[in-house]
């Protein structure tokens, strides 16, 4: 994709602080880190978000989530870690190219799910 920022920043056009990166992915620190460990993962192909994801990804997403506690451990997430994909307006997805957020820190994270109880 042309005018993709994240397309821009897997093929280096753009710069991005690199936290890893092989032939099928990226992943590069948050511009603004929501927590002290807030990094992203994206594949290098265009998907524009997970509802575009289709069986013939299937390969290339699973290995993202293979891969996403390794490099969350190399990041200092010693004690666990939140996975965040925003989706579609809903979701409130700014940028229309499918990454997972990892965020971590020392401390526990705000619930995002309400539990009864
Ligand atoms: P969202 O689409 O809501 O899941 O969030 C997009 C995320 O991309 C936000 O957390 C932004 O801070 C981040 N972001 C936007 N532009 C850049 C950039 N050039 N480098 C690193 N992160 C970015
Ligand atoms: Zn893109």
């Amino acid at each position: 994709m042309d005018n993709c920022i994240f397309c821009k920043i897997a093929g280096g056009e753009i710069p991005s602080e690199k936290v890893y990166e092989d032939a099928d992915v990226y992943a590069f620190h948050d511009i603004h880190p929501a927590t002290p460990v807030h990094f992203m993962l994206i594949p290098k192909l265009h998907i524009s978000s997970l509802a575009e994801v289709e069986d013939k990804h299937r390969d290339l997403v699973g290995g993202m989530m293979v891969l996403i506690p390794r490099l969350a451990r190399q990041q200092g997430c010693s004690d666990g870690f939140r996975t965040v994909i925003n989706t579609g307006r809903v979701g409130g997805q700014e940028v229309y190219h499918l990454h997972i957020h990892i965020l971590g820190g020392r401390e526990r994270l705000p619930g995002m799910i309400p539990h009864p109880g």
